[in-house]
């Protein structure tokens, strides 16, 4: 835990020079550091080296931690997959939703979202590698699931995000994300107005930022390997 300060100025290092090779700002590449299976002093190092966006997959955990860390102003996205009977305290507790890909869970998210609290920023998570997810909506059904998130009240449709299968390579790498970005293009021109990409993790976040990723998700390369994986 001593070494998050120093791994997150080498992951803040790691998006500048591929911002640059890209030709980008890299104040427009947002990083967001998964803390989940970490505890809340984890979080409380590195928001003390200046992150403030924290993102969490497991609810209950969730839950714990922010409520240990109500003293600091962090924000939290959910990340993981969304159970129906999980959406009133994700509505209640998060800022942002990364994994919506069903219209019953987005309608509930709306619904529960308290009135006293802004929209709740979500993406629509695609599957874009084909079998390796079970998560995310097919390519060909986005547009129709977008346009239907997009009126929900309670809610403010953001863009899209993708878990591709892991790749080895750039070039590999890269396939995945351009269509992700390719995607949000087509949604803008039939009238959404979308900002963000939300792709790359500590092992593809080159390519996703060169493929146009806002939003990095990154926890291993921050707060060290998880030692017990996905729950
Ligand atoms: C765990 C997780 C991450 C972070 O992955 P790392 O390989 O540890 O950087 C990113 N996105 C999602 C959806 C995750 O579940």
């Amino acid at each position: 835990m001593d070494n998050v300060g120093s791994n997150l100025q080498a992951v803040r290092n790691a998006i500048a020079q591929a911002a640059r090779t890209a030709q980008r700002c890299a104040e427009d590449v947002a990083l967001l550091a998964v803390s989940k299976t970490f505890p809340a002093a984890a979080v409380r190092a590195a928001f003390h080296a200046g992150q403030r966006a924290f993102g969490e997959s497991y609810l209950q955990e969730a839950l714990d931690k922010i409520s240990a860390l109500r003293d600091l102003p962090l924000e939290w996205h959910f990340i993981g997959p969304i159970q129906s009977n999980k959406t009133r305290a994700i509505a209640e507790n998060f800022s942002w939703v990364h994994g919506v890909d069903r219209l019953k869970i987005a309608e509930r998210l709306s619904a529960q979202r308290p009135q006293t609290l802004p929209p709740l920023n979500v993406c629509i998570q695609v599957n874009v590698s084909g079998e390796s997810s079970k998560s995310g909506v097919s390519p060909g059904e986005v547009a129709e699931l977008a346009h239907a998130v997009a009126r929900l009240p309670q809610l403010r449709l953001r863009g899209l995000m993708a878990i591709p299968a892991p790749a080895e390579g750039l070039a590999a790498q890269r396939a995945p994300f351009a269509r992700l970005r390719q995607l949000l293009q087509e949604l803008n021109a039939q009238g959404l107005k979308l900002d963000t990409l939300s792709m790359g993790m500590s092992q593809d976040m080159e390519a996703a930022i060169l493929e146009g990723a806002t939003i990095v998700r990154v926890g291993t390369a921050i707060f060290g390997e998880r030692n017990y994986g996905e729950k």
